[in-house]
């Protein structure tokens, strides 16, 4: 029972969106563990969801962030702390706010969905007020 075996499951090349080479030089040590981190606990989520879901931003170098509109200067992307997913239909939206104490079993914080129309945001890291769904 292993998430390798799961071929709908996200990968880390998916989190870095091809960006790990244009970017190298600001990927340290630190940022590759936080993308291994986010995208294993990422993937327990969708697998405890029964939901298969593409990246549609992953890692953003400050440089990118700071180009994307909207985008928080500091942006849990940048630290590789983030991510967000395809989420049309909200259904993975729901699912997280219907069982959000797999959200805390896994260490996983949510933008409220009502910011995210479209996608779902999800960060390894408590946000400032700490609450599981937050505002941005
Ligand atoms: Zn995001």
């Amino acid at each position: 029972m292993t998430v390798r075996s799961n071929r709908a499951a996200i990968r880390l090349a998916d989190y870095y969106m091809g960006r790990d080479r244009e970017y190298r030089a600001e990927l340290t040590p630190e940022l590759r563990a936080n993308a291994r981190d986010i995208v294993k606990r990422v993937n327990r989520l969708l697998k405890r969801a029964g939901m298969a879901r593409k990246v549609s931003s992953g890692w953003r170098p400050a440089a990118l962030n700071a180009t994307v509109p909207g985008a928080a200067r500091g942006s849990k992307h940048i630290s590789c702390l983030a991510i967000d997913l395809e989420d049309r239909d909200g259904a993975l939206d729901a699912w997280c706010m219907a069982n959000l104490p797999v959200l805390e079993e896994l260490g996983l914080w949510l933008e409220h969905p009502k910011a995210t129309r479209g996608w779902c945001h999800l960060q390894t890291r408590p946000p400032g007020s700490g609450n599981r769904v937050f505002e941005p």
